[in-house]
This record gives C-alpha cells, structure tokens and sequence, in this order.
C-alpha cells in the first residue's frame, strides 16, 4: 500500500450537504484504480477564498464549485480555459503551481448539460427553441456550449431581467456566429412555443415553485431542472402533470464530473453505469 499522501479534491459551495458528486467520483476512483478522496467542503458565504486557500494548503489538488460561488471562482483562477472564458463562470477548479501557472479555472457544466440532453435523453439540439431559466453562475455555464450547439433560439429569462440581459450581451458574438437568435427578458411573458425548457435556477433548491408558467411549453417538450435528488420532485412532478418530459440534473451532474475527472487527472471515466448506478440508489424517474 502506498505511503504517499493521497490527492484531495473537493465540492465547494454553500450549502454543499444535497451534493451528490463525492459519491459519483468514489465510483469514478472505482473504475480507474486512481487515487484520490473527494470530500465536501462548506464555505462561508464570505469566505470563499480563504476556505480554498486552506484546502489546498492542507492537500487539496482542485475542487468542483458549487452556488452561489461560481463568479467568484472565475475571478480567483489565474488562468482560465475559453469557455470559462467566455461563461465568466468556474465551476473547476485544479491547483496547478506558481510555475505551472497558478490555479487553472475551467467550466463543464455546459459540456455535461448538452451532453445529457442529447446523448442520455436523446434530443439533438439543432433547430430547437430553447428557454433558459437563471443567470446566475450556472446559466453563465451552459450557455455558450448550449448554443455550439445550434439550437434556432435561446431566450434566456431570469428574475432580474438586467442580468438575463448581461448574459445575453456577453454571448452576442458567439450567437451570431452559429446562427443562433438570442432573447432576454424577465420571467413573465416569456411567449410560447418551446421544445425544451432548462430550470438553471435556485428556485427549487430552496423549494420555491417553478418561475415560469406551463404555457409557455409545446405539448411533450422536454423540461429539464438542473436541481437533482428530493429538491427536484416538485419540477418533475409539475412537468408531468402537463405532459412534459421531466429531467431532473443528475445525468448532467456526472457528466460534468466526467469532465472535472478529466481536466484533473487527464482521463475520462465512463459516464453511463455511474448514472444508473446512481438513479437506482436515489430511486427516482429521470
Ligand atoms: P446562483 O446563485 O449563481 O444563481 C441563482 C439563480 O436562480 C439566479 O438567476 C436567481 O435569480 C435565480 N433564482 C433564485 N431563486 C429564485 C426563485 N425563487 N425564483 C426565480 N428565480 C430564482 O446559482 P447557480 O446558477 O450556481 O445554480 C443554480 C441551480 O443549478 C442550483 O440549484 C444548482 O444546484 C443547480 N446546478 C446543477 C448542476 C448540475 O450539474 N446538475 C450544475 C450547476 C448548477 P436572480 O438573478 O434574480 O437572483
């Protein structure tokens, strides 16, 4: 057995407790024999950097990044891949040396979102109209890797619609060059007509109802909340109930810990029987 310390990596956020990516990279470790423990780190909400800082200080080799920190994150890395360039938003993070550059800031949640949406619920993006719910660092996230994608139209829709709008600014050029219509707006009037709906909110991580109203979806659209596990039952729940697909987040939160695995340990594990294994000891509908 090896006497070497072990590698430490983490989830990051605030709260932390529902995350369910310290199970998944136990079954990535599974599958690929590396060596690494992956815990859950609870960060002050005024103390971001300081909890990193002592994480790494104490072993600590990189971490996924979690609400309402992924902005933050952005700004502590000091290097950045082009999308998390152009997301604004981190949400890996690998603690790359002084001389290797310093902390390398990343982002795969718009890889693991589209990912999900496209290979494990099988519906291609292209030609789609799309409602994005959130701006927040999530939405930030996805958004550029949504519309690579080329779906028709992407209306982005937040609470505060000047930040809808923000993002929607930042990503303008990237829209025009795939051919892809940008909207932004408040949650109200939003219009109708949309094939696939994607919750990039809060709203159910703190049980609040979904923001936007059922009309605004074709008949068996898919709808999909980036929320996972018991928070989640209220969307899927409403999305059946007007005859949507309900998709929960989880496939796209092991695909973006496939990709977490990858930018840190330069291997991709297999993403499929992870998410099975999972859904069968969470026990709940896709
Ligand atoms: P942020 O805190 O950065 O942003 C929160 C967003 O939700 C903002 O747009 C905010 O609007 C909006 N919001 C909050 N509460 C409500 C409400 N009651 N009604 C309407 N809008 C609301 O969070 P993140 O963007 O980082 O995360 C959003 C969600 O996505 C979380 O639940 C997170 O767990 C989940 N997530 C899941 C992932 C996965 O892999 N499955 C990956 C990433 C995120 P406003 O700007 O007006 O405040």
């Amino acid at each position: 057995m090896s006497t070497e310390p072990i590698d430490r990596y983490a989830v990051a956020g605030n709260p932390v407790a529902h995350s369910r990516s310290p199970d998944i990279h136990a079954m990535f470790v599974a599958q690929t024999g590396e060596r690494l423990l992956y815990e859950r780190l609870l960060c002050p909400l005024d103390g971001f950097e300081a909890s990193l800082r002592g994480f790494a200080a104490a072993g600590g080799c990189g971490c996924n990044v979690t609400v309402p920190f992924k902005f933050e994150a952005h700004d502590l890395a000091a290097r950045r891949s082009p999308r998390a360039a152009l997301a604004g938003a981190v949400n890996v993070l690998r603690f790359d040396t002084e001389e290797q550059g310093g902390w390398f800031g990343d982002n795969s949640d718009g890889l693991g979102l589209v990912r999900d949406i496209e290979h494990n619920a099988a519906r291609p993006l292209a030609g789609l109209r799309v409602l994005l719910l959130g701006a927040g660092g999530a939405s930030a996230g996805v958004l550029g890797s949504l519309i690579a994608a080329r779906p028709a139209e992407i209306h982005l829709a937040n609470r505060s619609a000047d930040k809808a709008q923000a993002l929607v600014e930042s990503h303008a050029d990237w829209a025009a060059q795939h051919g892809v219509r940008l909207a932004a707006s408040g949650l109200e009037n939003v219009g109708a007509g949309f094939d696939l709906l994607i919750n990039g909110t809060s709203a159910s991580l703190s049980g609040a109802a979904v923001p936007v109203s059922a009309a605004a979806l074709k008949p068996g659209a898919l709808a999909l909340d980036m929320m996972y596990g018991p928070a989640a039952r209220g969307f899927l729940d409403w999305a059946a109930a007007h005859g949507f697909e309900g998709r929960d987040g989880l496939g796209m939160l092991v695909e973006q810990a496939g990709e977490s695995f990858l930018i840190w340990r330069g291997r991709r594990p297999e993403t499929a029987p992870v998410l099975a294994a999972l859904r069968a000891q969470l026990a709940v509908a896709p």
